[in-house]
């Protein structure tokens, strides 16, 4: 699904160089290139605050205990999306309440998010699935209607660019109340273990989060409020200093594949493309298809076969999942998440895909499916 090594040799000199350079200076725990990253990230986001942390799921706990969230506080988020997400919620003793997704571009349904807004309801969480912005513009005028904090989970579309009706545009992330980040590996802006941020524009959001992110600590072994240890370690921040400087080559990579990939599977009645929300640039996370009658196990078999790997993102909704289950959650009010659970496939995508690759993919789906 993705070629780590392959994009590391191209940029191993300078790499290598920032690795070494950290063990040089021993400093391993919040040395210089943890702040150098930090102010580059801010200035590529246009965002006031980045706060650098462990992982991806971090960053969702730690904006959430920021945001002083207390157990029973109703959280909304979508079925349709990673563990993480709704996992943090349960875990700070808040209640998740899960809803459908749209059956276009795989974002959070509003219709469905309003009807589960309740007195108790006090953070909403959209989720950029796949590598583009949910309707953000839409959500941020129900967010002010009901007074609700917006948590965007931001780990699949670093890098993507939302247009408002005015015409401005902002980063994935730096819209809502703050933002939540990861940079696990196959992330688009992926470093060589765990790494994560949070964004926000807020000046006294951005305080409070850092002081939880170190041990609710204001000044030296002084802790105002429960914290957590959760550090973006130097040796990862001096990787993703080289990176961040690829990532817009990255996500154009990333579309040349989309677009070879559309251009061969277009008009073909077994598979749905992905569709490109008008708000929003894709920075293509995941390439993701919906097969129209076609036996996805027996085709992603035959697609292993040929030395072609394919995934399901994601295969269980969260509502079926034994962690979330609550009778608040029926069926009959998930038909897209549902829908999409059984036929979604995601191709492989990343930047160091060539055409004859892509080609001989494309060529070897065509021909399994008929
Ligand atoms: C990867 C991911 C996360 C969590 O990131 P980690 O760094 O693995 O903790 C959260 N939400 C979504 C949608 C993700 O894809």
């Amino acid at each position: 699904m993705v070629d780590l090594k392959g994009q590391y040799h191209k940029i191993k000199t300078e790499v290598d160089a920032g690795i070494q350079e950290v063990l040089d200076t021993t400093a391993f725990i919040n040395g210089p290139a943890v702040k150098e990253f930090q102010s580059d990230f801010e200035k590529y986001l246009g965002v006031k605050h980045v706060i650098p942390c462990a992982n991806g799921t971090d960053a969702l706990q730690i904006a959430m205990m920021a945001l002083n969230l207390k157990p029973g506080d109703e959280v909304i988020t979508a079925s349709f999306t990673y563990v993480a997400t709704a996992e943090v919620i349960g875990l700070l003793g808040l209640t998740p309440i899960l809803v459908d997704v749209n059956p276009d571009t795989y974002d959070i349904d509003l219709d469905a998010v309003e009807k589960q807004i309740t007195s108790k309801t006090k953070a909403i969480v959209p989720v950029h699935l796949f590598g583009q912005c949910a309707n953000i513009e839409r959500l941020i005028t129900l967010a002010k209607k009901y007074k609700l904090f917006v948590i965007e989970d931001v780990a699949q579309a670093i890098g993507a660019d939302y247009t408002f009706s005015n015409g401005t545009t902002a980063k994935a992330g730096t819209i809502g109340t703050v933002g939540c980040t990861s940079f696990f590996p196959s992330k688009n802006l992926g470093c060589y273990g765990d790494g994560g941020a949070i964004y926000t524009n807020d000046d006294d959001l951005a305080k409070k989060l850092r002081m939880i992110a170190h041990h609710g600590q204001s000044v030296q072994y002084v802790h105002d409020v429960l914290g957590v240890n959760s550090r973006l370690d130097t040796i990862q921040a001096a990787i993703l200093k080289v990176k961040l400087k690829h990532l817009d080559e990255y996500a154009a990579a990333r579309n040349k594949v989309a677009d070879l990939y559309d251009k061969a599977f277009a008009g073909n009645k077994n598979l749905i493309t992905p569709k490109r929300s008008p708000q929003s640039t894709h920075v293509f996370h995941q390439y993701t298809l919906q097969l129209v009658n076609l036996d996805r196990s027996k085709l992603r078999e035959q697609l292993a076969e040929r030395g072609i790997a394919s995934m399901v993102y994601y295969p269980i909704p969260l509502h079926h999942q034994k962690a979330f289950s609550s009778d608040r959650f029926q069926d009959k009010d998930f038909p897209v998440t549902l829908h999409l659970c059984s036929h979604v496939l995601s191709l492989p995508m990343h930047t160091e895909l060539d055409e004859e690759t892509v080609n001989y993919i494309t060529k070897t789906v065509l021909e399994l499916i008929g």
